[in-house]
């Protein structure tokens, strides 16, 4: 997700191209842009297997389509509608995550045909074996299927990626589309089919895929969705049977009462707020996803809330699973949560969205998180409140903290 406007420089994407790794300029460049997207950079490996996407699909005769680990409704979306799309057209294909996805998004694994690498390592190593091309959904390096990253990199076949996160691994792939400005891989994918594939197999199944990925990565519609090009993909997929209503329903209004449970211990016990840093962060120990029987997916977009504090630009949410501790950060304006991620935390992700993994204990991983923060402060969050605050956006200030209380 970013928040960054579509702009159209050609000659600043000419430099950024010739500014990514390996490309001098006597070289050829592999670098060509998506009709209609001049945001969307394709890169086709030089002397690669694979120059067109219509063609990679014609050849194919064994398709397996791979989603990051702790696959989201982006995920499960474009992995979904990809799918769909292409037993549309006459191919078959399998659907690979590396582990569950949410109770709330199965409706898109309509064939209930997906296999997850955590429950069916061996099936998915046969899948993987017999297959001659790889789709790559939503993710940028291998590394973000985590325990599957190894069957992911020793397999030799054309393999695609689209994807919108930041830094793309290019040169692990014979073709790849990535676009940093857009809302969602969903939103990427709906316009790679209409520039490179065939839009009429664009069913409605395909089509309400393609909306839970672009609706769940904009928060519902609250942020990385300025652009009028996300709106005309909507009202396009409209057309082709989209049911936005049945959509948000599966999605939102789908929650476990534990979940809404484990969402009121986040907000009455566990949330610290420091209004002279604008950031709010919440935690959750292993004990508290116990007692509140964590099912995958439970805690997606509770580290939104903290962002809904009037003052607070920066929020983090912290859970303890497995003796490690996923961090999750999320921002507004240019605060860059991808940095801080990266250099506090070794992850990564958007400027306003980035998580990372910290294998300390929960104690000192927060330590942590509160040691950075007055540098980020300075650095990062003070500028761009600023900057909103010129802006007429008229941030206000939180008018009282509610002293913590662990329980
Ligand atoms: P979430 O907070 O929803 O888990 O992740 C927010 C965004 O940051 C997602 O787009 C995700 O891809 C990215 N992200 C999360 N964790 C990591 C990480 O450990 N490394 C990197 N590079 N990106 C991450
Ligand atoms: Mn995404």
């Amino acid at each position: 997700m970013t928040t960054t406007n579509h702009i159209t420089v050609e000659n600043k994407k000419e430099k950024a191209m010739d500014d990514m790794p390996g490309m001098g300029t006597n070289r050829t460049n592999p670098f060509r842009s998506l009709a209609g997207s001049p945001n969307c950079k394709v890169y086709a490996k030089p002397g690669g297997r694979c120059q067109s996407l219509q063609d990679a699909i014609d050849r194919a005769s064994s398709i397996a389509i791979v989603g990051h680990n702790n696959p989201d409704g982006d995920a499960v979306g474009a992995t979904q509608a990809l799918y769909q799309y292409l037993l549309n057209s006459g191919k078959n294909a399998k659907v690979i995550y590396p582990n569950h996805f949410a109770q709330n998004l199965a409706w898109m694994d309509l064939h209930q045909s997906s296999i997850n690498y955590q429950d069916h390592p061996d099936e998915i190593k046969t899948v993987m074996q017999g297959c001659d091309l790889l789709f790559v959904m939503d993710f940028n390096r291998v590394s973000r299927t985590e325990s599957m990253a190894p069957v992911l990199k020793e397999k030799d076949c054309v393999r695609i990626m689209i994807d919108h996160h930041l830094e793309p691994e290019w040169q692990d792939f014979d073709l790849a589309y990535s676009d940093t400005t857009v809302s969602s891989t969903c939103e990427l994918l709906y316009r790679v089919i209409h520039a490179e594939l065939n839009p009429d197999l664009i069913d409605s199944h395909v089509s309400n895929c393609l909306y839970a990925g672009i609706s769940t990565d904009t928060g519902s519609f609250s942020y990385s969705c300025r652009h009028k090009e996300i709106f005309e993909a909507i009202a396009d997929l409209i057309s082709r049977g989209l049911d936005t209503v049945k959509v948000h329903q599966n999605i939102f209004d789908n929650f476990s009462e534990s979940r809404m449970r484990l969402l009121g211990c986040c907000l009455g016990d566990r949330l610290i707020v420091k209004p002279e840093y604008n950031t709010a962060y919440m935690y959750l120990s292993d004990a508290d996803m116990q007692k509140y029987n964590y099912q995958a997916g439970d805690t997606e977009g509770i580290v939104n809330y903290g962002l809904s504090i009037a003052g607070i630009y920066f929020a983090a949410f912290f859970t303890q699973r497995n003796n490690r501790i996923r961090m999750s950060f999320r921002s507004q304006g240019d605060i860059d949560v991808n940095i801080f991620a990266k250099e506090n935390f070794g992850g990564g992700g958007h400027k306003n969205a980035s998580g990372g993994t910290s294998y300390e204990s929960l104690e000192a991983t927060l330590a942590k998180f509160e040691a950075a923060l007055p540098a980020f402060y300075e650095k990062s969050i003070r500028p761009a409140v600023e900057s909103l605050k010129k802006t007429g956006y008229n941030p206000g200030l939180p008018t009282e903290t509610t002293e913590h209380t662990e329980k």
